[in-house]
């Protein structure tokens, strides 16, 4: 078993971990994050409409204009105006938590919805195609930052998909924090060769160019696009295909080592998941129970096969 990179640092919307902060005094805990993703990570709560002044209870805002140019007004008094306030706040947070590795903001709201938040036109016709204007501003700021909204969290591939960005990011800035080498970023490809080819083959191959000249060069120039690249192939959605794909590639790794009936086992339990039978968690435990019996170095270094803690259970649900 691989030893995890130093636990992660997860900014969230402050209501999501209990605290009563909304504009109506109440909160919106949310057991998974709390309770299981929670043992994992230590959260950074930010309530931006608390840290700009507005206390709790609090007349409620929200946003309105048009998808280019929205304003956060009061809802009953449209002359409150927290636009510039709520930005400034994203602008100054995003300066300070460069050390953090994920986000989740609390959906539909005007402050921290991530997508899809109710945008009023001036005639009062409400469509959802507006963005909270601190989550908006803050991912901005920090571009390449696993962010997800709770809403979206409920879905076990997003879900799977954010806690997997998280991670990796955290083993990214980890290596960025101990200093850049040419042997580090290599070895760092190279350990995510499984899980990179599931998210986008073409990416993985783009990354691999970019490493492939690394005399001479300013290695935080390419560590930065690297950075870019990598984190928007990991938010591609991974279908069983692709799993099935890899799963059999690294089933390759024991073709001398396994017999007849160990093979036939292993290869019904991959076709069984393509079936959708069974998650993924059903042939990738049959994969690791054999790679502790016949160890393989190559293998043991991906961190496809252990990406993330294995008691949040997340290869259950995809
Ligand atoms: S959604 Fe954001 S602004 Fe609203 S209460 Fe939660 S943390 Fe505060």
């Amino acid at each position: 078993m691989m030893a995890y990179a130093e636990r992660p640092q997860i900014g969230i919307s402050s209501c999501l971990l209990g605290q009563k902060v909304r504009y109506d005094g109440t909160a919106k805990r949310n057991r998974w994050l709390v309770d299981q993703f929670g043992e994992f990570v230590d959260y950074r709560p930010i309530c931006p409409e608390m840290a700009i002044g507005l206390g709790t209870p609090r007349p409620p805002i929200r946003l309105v204009g048009t998808p280019d140019n929205v304003r956060v007004l009061g809802v009953e008094d449209p002359s409150v105006d927290v636009t510039g306030a709520l930005e400034d706040f994203a602008l100054n947070t995003a300066g300070q938590l460069g050390d953090i590795s994920g986000y989740v903001f609390m959906s539909k709201s005007p402050s921290c919805g991530m997508e899809r938040v109710k945008l009023y036109a001036e005639n009062g016709h409400a469509t959802k195609k507006g963005v909270g204007a601190y989550a908006r501003v803050l991912m901005e700021g920090l571009p390449n930052l696993p962010c997800e909204e709770e809403g979206r969290l409920n879905d076990p591939m997003l879900r799977e998909n954010f806690v997997n960005r998280v991670f990796t990011y955290r083993r990214w800035q980890t290596l960025r924090a101990r200093g850049l080498d040419a042997k580090a970023l290599i070895d760092f490809h190279a350990r995510h060769k499984y899980m990179l080819m599931t998210h986008s083959q073409a990416a993985y191959q783009r990354l691999g160019r970019l490493l492939s000249h690394l005399k001479g060069v300013d290695l935080n120039r390419i560590a930065d696009a690297y950075e870019a690249e990598l984190m928007t192939a990991l938010k591609r959605r991974v279908g069983r295909k692709r799993h099935v794909n890899a799963l059999q590639h690294i089933q390759g790794y024991l073709k001398d080592r396994i017999d007849g009936d160990d093979k036939k086992e292993l290869t019904e339990s991959i076709e069984a998941y393509r079936r959708e039978e069974v998650p993924l968690v059903v042939p990738m435990k049959l994969l690791r129970h054999y790679f502790r019996r016949y160890p393989d170095h190559y293998i043991d270094q991906q961190w496809y096969l252990d990406p993330y803690p294995e008691s949040l259970g997340l290869r259950n649900g995809i």
